[in-house]
């Protein structure tokens, strides 16, 4: 029996004149996803992607391959489907094999149909009905339930071919990457900043990673930690460039010299922000992305995130700024990045930190101080210059 991987591309749908070059993007991810699991075929028709095995290669990493496709931004739902010829007999023989475990581990089920191509003699609702007959004849222990059954069959007729499968499983939604641009994402070994990636990615954002690290203050693990981060995101994301700024220079620096102690969160995170303005200069970033929610700490009140923006140009794209911990914490466990996150190692932002940062700092205070810190700026450049790069692709 030929098996293969029926998608639906959802919000794509909607982009008119666009969506010939969403569609190639979308297509182009699935088949490096796919990659390295035997010869795939991947198509489009009538907005449904067929992923299909080629060689027994293929075959025998079905279920890899169904994983791999689920964290694809751009796929709204998919299923593993049977594929058969468009022919009644075949698909209720198709159906009653196929989809045996399901049916016998059911006790009510219900048969939905659905027919593209009008030149088959059955409507939806006589092959729906037809197919439900055929199944009860060979089920006896089913029973219909239209409004709340165990198990949905599906019979599909396209095109080409006819399919048969179990409700479909919601995919991972979105935008495919990077049909909207790319952005500098500010990483930190936090639980905000990962779940902050998603978010963007979701929306079809491409990323660049920037993790600043302080060592000796921060350690190597803590750095390997950041990096498994990027890791488990391209999973989702696809390849991301990653840079690791050495930030221990400019930080000392800071420490140092700054006149006011309070204030040295804020003037942290316009350096880091500086710094993350290089990078993205260098990669053609069109953004900058931080895991940053209101109020949370003192850098995240609205002077302090007004201090912040102006230091450069580009958005600042905050995606969690509206959400509490509870509600990161749930997409950080779902995009599987939350054991990783609460792996205890320390952060450059938590390193000098003042006892008593200040929640409302000054723009006019903020301009006061770094003029009289003069080496500031050859020191970013610096560690912009010292970045380590790695471009760290997707290993599942
Ligand atoms: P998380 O670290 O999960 O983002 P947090 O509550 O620890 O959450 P902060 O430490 O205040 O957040 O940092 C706010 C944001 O600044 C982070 O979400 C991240 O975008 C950025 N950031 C913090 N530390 C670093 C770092 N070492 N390298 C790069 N970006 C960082
Ligand atoms: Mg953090």
């Amino acid at each position: 029996m030929r098996e293969i991987i029926l998608a639906t591309m959802g919000e794509m749908t909607l982009k008119g004149l666009n969506r010939k070059a969403f569609e190639s993007t979308l297509l182009k991810t699935l088949r490096r996803r796919a990659d390295g699991l035997g010869n795939w075929q991947v198509r489009t028709a009538q907005s449904a992607i067929y992923i299909e095995p080629m060689d027994e290669t293929a075959r025998q990493h079905t279920r890899q391959v169904f994983e791999r496709c689920a964290k694809v931004f751009g796929v709204a739902a998919l299923s593993r489907a049977a594929v058969c010829e468009k022919d009644y007999a075949e698909i209720s023989a198709t159906a009653a094999d196929y989809l045996k475990e399901e049916l016998l581990a059911a006790k009510t089920f219900k048969v939905k149909a659905r027919r593209a191509d009008k030149s088959f003699p059955l409507n939806s609702l006589e092959l729906a009905a037809e197919l439900g007959g055929d199944l009860l004849e060979k089920y006896t222990h089913l029973k219909v339930d239209v409004h709340n059954p165990d198990f949905t069959v599906v019979a599909e007729v396209r095109e080409n071919a006819a399919y048969l499968h179990g409700a479909r499983q919601k995919g991972a939604g979105g935008l495919p990457v990077p049909s909207s641009g790319r952005a500098a994402l500010m990483l930190s070994g936090g639980i905000d900043s990962p779940v902050a990636a998603w978010l963007m990615a979701k929306r079809g954002l491409g990323l660049v990673a920037v993790h600043f690290a302080s060592p000796p203050y921060t350690s190597p693990r803590a750095a390997a930690k950041v990096r498994t981060l990027a890791e488990i995101l391209t999973e989702w994301c696809g390849p991301i460039p990653y840079y690791y700024i050495p930030y221990t220079a400019a930080q000392e620096y800071l420490r140092d010299t700054l006149p006011k102690q309070d204030y040295f969160t804020v003037m942290m995170r316009r350096s880091m922000l500086r710094i993350t303005r290089l990078i993205a200069e260098r990669e053609q970033c069109e953004a900058v992305v931080t895991g940053e929610s209101l109020a949370q700490v003192a850098s995240q009140t609205l002077s302090a995130l007004a201090c912040t923006d102006a230091v450069q140009d580009l958005p600042v794209l905050r995606p969690c700024i509206g959400m509490d911990k509870v509600e990161i914490t749930d997409i950080a466990r779902k995009i599987g990045t939350f054991e990783t996150s609460i792996q205890p190692y320390e952060d450059c932002c938590t390193i000098f930190t003042p006892p008593h940062p200040k929640t409302k700092p000054k723009m006019i205070d903020v301009e006061r101080f770094e003029a009289v810190m003069p080496e500031l700026n050859t020191l970013e450049a610096e560690a912009a210059e010292k970045a380590e790069f790695e471009l760290i692709m997707p290993c599942k």
